[in-house]
């Protein structure tokens, strides 16, 4: 029996016997459980194991009532015979599983650093950040550099606050250039969340093709702001053939729009409720992940879905288009057979797949 999920001890708890908190946890101890076994199979690369846990995992934390024992968790959609022998195998055993890739948490919170590289430093017997910045043997990617030179700043989480303070400079650049383009913020402020990883962007402008070589553009006119940069650009244009060949399970794959994961200094007068504020090192600014892309108009609002998420909610959208519909979804467009079919505004792709529209706050799956 082992130990600690990465988020509570929820083990100690337990063996204390305190009846009321088993109880009312024992929907956590599943949700635990499921989340450390997608990410022990996703670093095994079973995909399909992979996905049946985050669903699982997924479905206990939409769940509007509380699970207050085994029986409620019967009939529940979305659970499937391994998830279903996990809750037996937490029930009789009362297991709470670890799985490794949790043990190269710290070093997968670096920008830039994977799985892979991740469990590469921990065989070599790296185990602090301290160590890794310090092993001469190491050779760092441009990113990892970016990662690790601003990790305090990337792991400490982005408000609301600074998401528009952020917006205002990313909207300025992109006006400067085109004065009708378009600057949303997307993933989970856009859904409503107060804090998050990172700032996301679709940038586009009204007439399709415009918004080509607009992205190095914004990128040029952010010289002060632009700590770190990997722009993204496709060779190959996107066809719509390439993405009927792919399979249903590889919907989640990247997108072909014009894209960049960048770092930008945001200066804290800026940010109204930090005017005055510095932080330990003295420094007045703050490193903020953001990513932007830069899909052409006539497919703004398969973008706008697609990047405003959840993951798990993108994913099921795309499972229910592909199963129930027969049609595909991804963030470039919705196809019934080759069909392609056109879509202004979100509302429109909802109607097309004949479900009711969801608001973004109602998308947190
Ligand atoms: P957080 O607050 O942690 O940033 P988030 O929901 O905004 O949460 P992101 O990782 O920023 O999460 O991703 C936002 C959405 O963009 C995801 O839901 C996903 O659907 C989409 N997305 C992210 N990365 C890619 C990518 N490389 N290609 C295509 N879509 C992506
Ligand atoms: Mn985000
Ligand atoms: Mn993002």
């Amino acid at each position: 029996v082992s130990v600690e999920s990465r988020h509570r001890l929820v083990y100690p708890t337990y063996k204390m016997g305190n009846i009321s908190v088993i109880v009312s946890s024992l929907c956590f101890i599943m949700q635990d459980a499921f989340d450390v076994l997608a990410e022990h199979f996703e670093f095994n690369e079973n995909k399909g194991h992979c996905l049946a846990f985050m669903r699982a995992s997924s479905v206990l934390k939409s769940l509007s009532y509380t699970i207050r024992n085994y029986r409620d968790l019967e009939g529940l959609a979305c659970l499937g015979p391994q998830t279903k022998a996990v809750i037996q195998v937490i029930r009789h055993c009362c297991v709470i599983f670890i799985s490794c890739s949790q043990l190269y948490f710290l070093f997968t919170s670096i920008f830039g650093v994977g799985l892979k590289t991740a469990e590469k430093w921990y065989r070599k017997g790296l185990r602090s950040l301290d160590e890794v910045k310090a092993d001469t043997s190491l050779r760092f990617t441009k990113m990892q550099k970016a990662g690790l030179l601003y990790y305090d700043d990337i792991i400490s989480s982005v408000s609301w606050e600074e998401a528009k303070a952020v917006g205002q400079i990313v909207k300025d650049a992109c006006r400067r250039f085109d004065p009708d383009a378009a600057v949303v913020i997307t993933g989970g402020f856009r859904r409503g969340k107060e804090f998050g990883h990172d700032v996301d962007f679709i940038i586009t402008t009204p007439e399709n093709g415009k918004e080509v070589g607009l992205l190095q553009k914004v990128l040029s006119e952010l010289t002060y702001q632009l700590l770190y940069h990997r722009p993204h650009s496709f060779s190959h244009p996107y066809s719509i053939a390439q993405v009927c060949s792919e399979s249903p399970t590889n919907l989640m794959s990247m997108d072909h729009f014009e894209k960049c994961f960048a770092i930008l200094k945001l200066k804290k007068e800026l940010v109204s409720s930090k005017q005055s504020e510095k932080d330990i090192n003295g420094k007045d600014w703050k490193a903020i992940r953001v990513d932007l892309v830069i899909p052409p108009m006539n497919c703004y609002a398969f973008a706008l879905l697609g990047w405003s998420g959840s993951r798990q909610f993108e994913r099921d959208l795309r499972r229910y288009a592909n199963v129930e519909k027969k049609m595909l979804l991804d963030n470039h467009g919705l196809y019934d057979k080759t069909t392609f079919l056109s879509a202004k505004t979100e509302e429109d792709i909802f109607a097309h797949l004949g479900l009711e529209y969801l608001d973004p706050s109602e998308r947190n799956a």
